[in-house]
């Protein structure tokens, strides 16, 4: 992901600034992971020198990302080891989602991912040139909603967007090519990231919903469908920024047209309003049809946890519809159709964010970007 914003460093020295700046993430990273530490202690989780570790946490203290929060509790008498912590509310990140179909919601968000205030703003049909300046009067008021300085702004937007921040396609916003991050980091004088909203999801999920280092796939589900996978401990672009669309893969040649002009989708059995029309419907056997979407949705994704092997599958979206005879439908074909080595590992669930998960992974594309943590 390329940072928006940021001015290209000037070469030469280049090595060791790099350096130091990794070793700027290495602390940070150890101080947001596993929370206050003495200096010793970071020296020897980090492996730099107490030197380096000492002179960083001085710049750090000195930009307030680090405060000093005297000896942990206690300490014998002698010389107790001063601790040093993240300063959670040093500076505020301003998160946007814009994955609803009605409204455009945002927050500002501490750096430990916790919500410090909220708004959102309707979307009234607002399409394309419209849609862009109601993010930006979005992201604008919520900079004024906060005291702290602001490290970023961080969007989790629908469709496809590449790598630069440029929302490639967006069919619901009528978005084509539409250089969101470039256009927000301009006008706002800040870094912007923009990330598709499911990958936003998966790096919220993987950042701050416990989750292991097993591979996490987190599948949403609202308007549309789609998905995003952290692998290896990095997030999966693909080829041309689309991996993950399984939305769009064919469950039923005979089925519904979809959103993409083509028919019988994944999104046409299982996107929320799709799913909430057809359980409406008169003299409906409610639980029957949650399975019957859960079993294609499992022989949909057992070719993916065959092939990839992941540790978590993650159910993202309204869990009246996920949670129950969709998800264990979903499970037990998932198992049923891969070798016990590939499934054997693996939990099916929903996400603990809730309906946050995207703003919190918008959250974390701006300290992975400015900081270098995740
Ligand atoms: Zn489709």
């Amino acid at each position: 992901m390329s940072p928006v914003g940021r001015p290209l460093r000037p070469r030469g020295k280049l090595l060791q600034e790099d350096a130091r700046r990794h070793h700027r993430s290495l602390l940070i990273q150890q101080l947001f992971r596993e929370g206050p530490a003495s200096r010793a202690d970071l020296a020897r989780t980090t492996g730099l020198t107490r030197v380096t570790v000492s002179d960083l946490v001085g710049e750090l203290v000195g930009e307030g990302l680090v405060e000093e929060l005297g000896a942990p509790a206690g300490a014998r008498v002698g010389k107790p080891p001063t601790l040093v912590g993240l300063a959670p509310d040093s500076t505020h990140i301003v998160a946007l989602d814009l994955s609803a179909d009605d409204r455009m919601s945002g927050a500002v968000v501490n750096l430990l991912g916790q919500v410090q205030a909220r708004h959102e703003l309707e979307i009234g049909g607002a399409r394309g040139a419209d849609a862009v300046e109601l993010v930006h009067r979005l992201a604008s008021e919520l900079i004024a909603m906060t005291d702290r300085p602001v490290l970023g702004v961080g969007v989790g937007s629908p469709g496809v967007v590449d790598a630069g921040g440029t929302v490639v396609d967006a069919p619901n916003l009528a978005w084509t090519d539409t250089p969101l991050a470039a256009s927000l980091a301009e006008a706002l004088g800040l870094p912007v990231f923009v990330a598709n909203d499911a990958n936003t999801a998966v790096l919220g999920e993987h950042t701050f919903g416990q989750t292991g280092d097993g591979g996490l796939m987190v599948l949403r589900v609202g308007i549309g469908v789609g998905a995003g996978l952290v692998l290896e401990g990095a997030l999966l672009h693909g080829h041309l920024a689309a991996a993950g669309e399984i939305g769009h893969v064919t469950v039923d040649p005979d089925g519904e047209v979809c959103a993409c002009g083509r028919r019988g989708c994944l999104e046409t059995i299982l996107a929320a309003p799709r799913l909430r029309r057809r359980l409406a419907e008169p003299g409906i056997d409610r639980d029957a049809v949650l399975t019957e979407v859960g079993e294609r949705l499992g022989a949909t994704l057992a070719p993916v946890v065959g092939t990839l092997n992941i540790h978590e599958l993650v159910l993202s979206g309204p869990t009246e519809l996920l949670d129950g005879p969709l998800r264990e439908a979903a499970d037990r074909v998932i198992r049923e159709r891969t070798m016990p080595v590939s499934s054997a590992g693996l939990a099916v669930r929903t996400s603990t964010l809730g309906d946050d998960v995207v703003l919190v992974g918008a959250a974390v594309l701006v300290l992975s970007g400015q900081l270098g943590v995740s």
